[in-house]
């Protein structure tokens, strides 16, 4: 069993699309081990992504992210790392396949509705930024 760490991005949220997200994510064998709906600061979205400093897009895309409340999620399955970024899409909405979150939902590159963990350290470093170990929780 596999952990990955999953964010429904302000866009998403203001879009109401969270429960639309949730289900395809439990539909897809997924189970929701943590959950938390919160607004994240500007000093915490940079943090969380701190690997992305040196880039342009690094300022607005952390102003972005912290713009409107998430949806911060932890989930379980098999191979959930690679299966959570090939649900949600490329990056790009421009790019992602048909019936991915991103594609049908995103509507720009920053405003691209989920996050997901792209590595097991990366996965490890988000789920433990935002969760403590008794706030997760198999079923
Ligand atoms: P992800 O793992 O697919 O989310 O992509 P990255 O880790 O490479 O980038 C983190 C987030 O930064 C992405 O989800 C985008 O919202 C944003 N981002 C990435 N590249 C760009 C870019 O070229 N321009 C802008 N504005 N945002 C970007």
């Amino acid at each position: 069993m596999e952990r990955t760490f999953a964010i429904i991005k302000p866009d998403g949220v203001e879009r109401d699309l969270i429960g639309k997200i949730l289900e395809r994510i439990e539909s897809n064998g997924f189970k929701i081990v943590a959950m938390k709906r919160t607004l994240l600061s500007k000093a915490q979205a940079e943090g969380f992504y701190d690997v992305h400093k040196e880039r342009p897009f690094f300022d607005g895309m952390t102003t972005t992210m912290s713009s409107g409340p998430v949806v911060l999620l932890v989930l379980e399955k098999e191979n959930a790392i690679a299966d959570w970024r090939k649900l949600m899409g490329a990056t790009n909405p421009a790019d992602a396949e048909a019936g991915t979150i991103r594609k049908d939902f995103a509507e720009n590159i920053e405003r691209n509705t989920s996050h997901g963990s792209d590595a097991p350290e990366t996965a490890a470093f988000e789920i433990a930024f935002f969760f403590s170990q008794t706030e997760i929780h198999s079923h």
